[in-house]
């Protein structure tokens, strides 16, 4: 079985941590060049240099914010620009802002429909320029568990990881003749920086709706980002995969 990844150019949003570093890592082990994007340009570059050294591969470190259409032109357009072509694509950058309906100001809502919705629409949109033209692309979004079921307290999270699904079906479609697969992973609760912060009981309690008991780590969800990235997912387009122990069945 040929991943057919060596070569291949891999654009992965908020690598520079957590489940994007982790992605861009399994990637590069296959042999892929690597863009590493985040708002901090220090932690990116020390990224792509590790990357670069370990996997014997080009990497290229960009400064991004996905919440502005200009910043994620310019990173599409410089990848580009370095290696002649943009061949997948993971939506990954994303925040949260938990905190209940009634105390959630406008401010707490937009950052978060903003970064991790309208900013996999923009980095989508200018890469496809690319893809359409090359008639071949892989884009996978990171969705969640919680645009699937919802959860009290993360009414800005769901909603944008819900939008992410809607998203990933609609360019699925439009993008099917050109070759280019869309798809979603929706991971349930892995630890990264993102869920560091969660209290004990509440760990507690994932663990207790998780069938599989315990909590992901960022390796099970590259692995199946590494899958939809490689040519043995070419007839798969439009599914949102769950990587979340069982939590969503
Ligand atoms: P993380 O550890 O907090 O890492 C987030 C990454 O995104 C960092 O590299 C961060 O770098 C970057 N980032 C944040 N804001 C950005 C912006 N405006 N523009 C560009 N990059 C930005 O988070 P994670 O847990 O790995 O989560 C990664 C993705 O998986 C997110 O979309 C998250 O919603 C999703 N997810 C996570 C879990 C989980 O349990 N951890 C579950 C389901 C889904 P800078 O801060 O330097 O910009």
């Amino acid at each position: 079985m040929d991943l057919n990844l060596k070569g291949k150019t891999a654009l992965i949003t908020g690598s520079s941590r957590g489940i994007g570093k982790k992605i861009a890592e399994a990637l590069a082990k296959e042999g892929a060049n690597i863009v590493i994007t985040a708002t901090n340009i220090e932690k990116a570059s020390s990224v792509a240099e590790e990357l670069k050294k370990e996997y014997n591969i080009e990497t290229l470190a960009l400064k991004h914010d996905v919440k502005s259409s200009e910043s994620c032109k310019e990173v599409v357009d410089k990848t580009v620009e370095k290696f002649k072509s943009i061949d997948i694509l993971v939506n990954n950058a994303g925040i949260a802002r938990d905190m209940l309906v009634i105390q959630m100001d406008d401010n707490n809502w937009n950052e978060v429909i903003s970064t991790n919705l309208s900013g996999a629409f923009y980095t989508s949109r200018e890469a496809a320029r690319y893809m359409l033209k090359a008639r071949r692309g892989k884009i996978i979004n990171i969705s969640s568990v919680i645009g699937k079921m919802g959860n009290a307290g993360q009414t800005n999270y769901a909603a944008a990881k819900a939008g992410i699904i809607g998203i990933t079906k609609a360019m699925a479609k439009e993008f099917a003749a050109r070759k280019i697969c869309v798809n979603a992973i929706a991971p349930g609760f892995i630890q990264t920086d993102m869920t560091g912060v969660l209290p004990e009981d509440t760990v507690k309690n994932i663990m207790n709706i998780t069938p599989i008991k315990r909590l992901g780590n960022a390796e099970d969800v590259a692995n199946l980002a590494v899958f939809l990235a490689s040519d043995l997912s070419d007839y798969i387009t439009g599914e949102v995969i769950a990587v979340d122990g069982g939590m969503s069945m």
